[in-house]
């Protein structure tokens, strides 16, 4: 079997046929290469508005890359003809295998994109001997046709975060798709401003908007307001992962204040290392964190006692009852308040402010899995950490759609990975 039967059986263009294909020895490594010319009697697609009309000139021969076959380079060769088209003047002609100027073949682009799902794309740029730009370009291309081609239509359920990027305060607004059926992310706002969210509506639509059941989204004043006027028939829930997360915050802040106060005083440092400790939930220790817990424990310090207040809150999920959840909640509320810890007051504060909403999550039980924005959060905030090259908010955009967007692919023949 030839590579020339290989290429008619999986990459067959109408209009074109494969002339030859043939080994070319480069300084560097050996190269296949596939000439392509058009079909006998066939006429040239104006590049613009694709449609067919007379040959005008011939250029000089182009190369473009094609899936690499035994670790080997392929390139097929062609000379475009330019078109005189009547409604368009005199253009270069549609190729069925690349876009535009593209020196990357489509097919090739595609078979990058699926590859930088799994790796990074500087990996898959060393994998296949080919450049960083390369595989973003390829990934970008991929993300434009798949964001064009998104179904939008059932979305029930959508959950509102935020991430940071960058170092310094820079925040990203990310909206999430968190359906039983389909959890993916929907959109990136740049930034996190009154307006970021509005945006985001603005393009959903009204009619999709009307149609949301639920919506997840942490405590953030202006969010809460544009929620309540674009999605108004939704049941709007505090989500769990936030609350969690101010919680951390918060023991975090009181943990190291103090173990700054003990180590000031002079006593021995019991307090140092013991962040994870009083951040991870206990059943995810290790058993030598577990020891250590339990001693620390035995302290009657400001860090334990805001970490045993933690550890109460959860009990407020395992509530059915609305009523009685709403009770748990005030009383918590009344204790923390009483507390001298004032980070875990500030939180109690707040958790007071948004209690109709807090007890929202009640009404919406079982329709709602509680884990998807953490999932998702998680998920982007490694997509940010692995893109670490990226120095534009455009290409982690392109990064974060690509590997969270659930992004659908064009019908091909045979798939090359
Ligand atoms: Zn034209």
């Amino acid at each position: 079997m030839q590579v020339k039967q290989i290429l008619n059986r999986l990459q067959k263009f109408k209009s074109f046929v494969y002339e030859h294909v043939r080994f070319v020895a480069t300084a560097e490594t050996l190269i296949i290469e596939a000439a392509i010319r058009p079909r006998v009697h066939s006429r040239p697609c104006c590049s613009k508005c694709t449609r067919p009309g007379p040959g005008y000139d011939t250029l000089p021969p182009r190369r473009f890359e094609f899936v690499p076959l035994w670790g080997l380079p392929v390139f097929f060769v062609y000379a475009p003809r330019r078109v005189e088209c009547p409604r368009c003047g005199v253009r270069v002609e549609r190729l069925p295998w690349a876009e535009g100027k593209q020196h990357l073949t489509t097919t090739y682009a595609w078979f990058l994109a699926r590859w930088a799902k799994r790796l990074s794309w500087q990996e898959v740029a060393e994998a296949f001997h080919t450049s960083w730009d390369h595989v973003f370009r390829s990934v970008e291309m991929a993300v434009t046709w798949g964001r064009a081609h998104m179904d939008l239509t059932g979305i029930r359920s959508i959950g509102v975060d935020e991430i940071q990027w960058q170092r310094g305060h820079q925040y990203l607004t990310l909206v999430y798709q968190i359906d039983a059926s389909c959890k993916r992310l929907l959109w990136i706002g740049e930034k996190r401003t009154v307006r970021t969210l509005l945006r985001f509506f603005r393009g959903f639509g009204r009619e999709r908007s009307q149609a949301l059941q639920f919506i997840c989204s942490d405590m953030w004043r202006p969010d809460l307001k544009v929620i309540a006027k674009k999605a108004n028939r939704a049941i709007h829930v505090l989500d769990r992962f936030h609350i969690v997360t101010h919680l951390n915050k918060a023991i975090d802040e009181v943990r190291a204040q103090e173990a700054r106060t003990l180590k000031a005083k002079g006593y021995e440092p019991v307090l140092t290392k013991t962040r994870w400790l009083l951040l991870k939930r206990p059943e995810n220790l290790s058993a030598k964190q577990d020891v250590r817990l339990a001693e620390l424990l035995r302290y009657n310090l400001r860090s334990v006692r805001s970490y045993l207040l933690k550890e109460d809150f959860q009990f407020f999920w395992a509530y059915t009852s609305p009523y009685w959840a709403g009770q748990f909640l005030d009383t918590w509320c009344r204790r923390t308040l009483r507390s001298q810890l004032a980070p875990l007051k500030k939180v109690a504060r707040m958790l007071r402010g948004h209690r109709a909403l807090l007890l929202n999550w009640f009404r919406a039980k079982g329709q709602l899995s509680s884990g998807s924005v953490e999932g998702l959060n998680t998920k982007a905030k490694l997509t940010i950490r692995k893109a670490f090259g990226f120095r534009t908010y455009h290409a982690m955009e392109i990064a974060l759609y690509h590997t969270l967007g659930a992004l659908p692919e064009p019908e091909v023949t045979h798939r090359f990975c």
